[in-house]
C-alpha cells in the first residue's frame, strides 16, 4: 500500500507547498483554522478543493486510543485537539495497514507518534536532533513560565485561564547517532 503522509499546521505553515507533491496527503478540518496566514491558508484550502489535500475524520475510538497514549506520556498537557485528531488519523491508517508519516514540528506530536510506532517527521528541524528545554506558555496572553514537576497535569495560564502549550526555550544542537 502506498505511503499516506498526514500534515499538521506546522508543517503547513512552514511552506509546503501541498499543489506540487505528488503524494497522498491528508489532514484534519480542524488544522485549517489553526493557520491565519491568509497565503498559506489560499494555498491550503486550494490544495482541498482539487483534493490534493484530503481531509480526514478520524473515529472516537482512535481518538480514545491517542488520549490515552498521550496521558502515559504526559503530552496531554499540551496537545491540541488538532493535535489529538492528527494523531488519531495517523492511527486509523496505520491499523488499517498502511505506512503513515506525519509530518509536524510539534515535538509532542512526534512523540506520541513515536510511542505508538507511527513515523513522524520535522519540517524546520529534519535531520537534527537536539536537547530540548521546556517552557509552556499561554497562547493567548503569550506569559511563559518555567516547565517542571507538571507531568500529567493539565496547565492553565493563571493570567487568562487558557491551556498553555509547551515550546523549546533553549535548544543545542547536536549530531543525530541514532
Ligand atoms: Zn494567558
Amino acid at each position: 500500500m502506498s505511503k499516506v503522509f498526514i500534515l499538521d499546521a506546522t508543517a503547513l505553515i512552514s511552506g509546503l507547498d501541498p499543489n506540487i507533491i505528488d503524494r497522498s496527503l491528508w489532514t484534519v478540518a480542524e488544522v485549517i483554522d489553526e493557520i491565519k496566514d491568509s497565503r498559506s491558508k489560499l494555498r491550503i484550502e486550494m490544495a482541498i478543493e482539487n483534493k490534493t489535500i484530503k481531509i480526514g475524520r478520524p473515529s472516537a475510538t482512535a481518538i480514545d486510543k491517542i488520549q490515552q497514549a498521550a496521558e502515559k506520556s504526559g503530552d496531554i498537557v499540551v496537545l491540541s485537539d488538532t493535535d489529538i485528531k492528527i494523531l488519531s488519523l495517523a492511527l486509523e491508517f496505520k491499523d488499517k495497514g498502511h505506512e503513515v508519516v506525519i509530518l509536524t514540528d510539534d515535538y509532542s506530536v512526534q512523540n506520541v507518534a513515536s510511542r505508538l510506532r507511527i513515523e513522524s517527521k520535522a519540517y524546520s528541524t529534519a535531520g537534527i536532533r537536539y536537547e530540548i528545554k521546556w517552557e509552556l506558555y499561554c497562547p493567548s496572553c503569550f506569559q511563559s513560565i518555567e516547565m517542571y514537576n507538571t507531568k500529567g497535569k493539565q496547565i492553565f495560564c493563571e493570567i487568562c485561564g487558557t491551556k498553555m502549550k509547551r515550546r523549546p526555550y533553549d535548544r543545542k544542537f547536536k549530531e543525530r547517532n541514532k
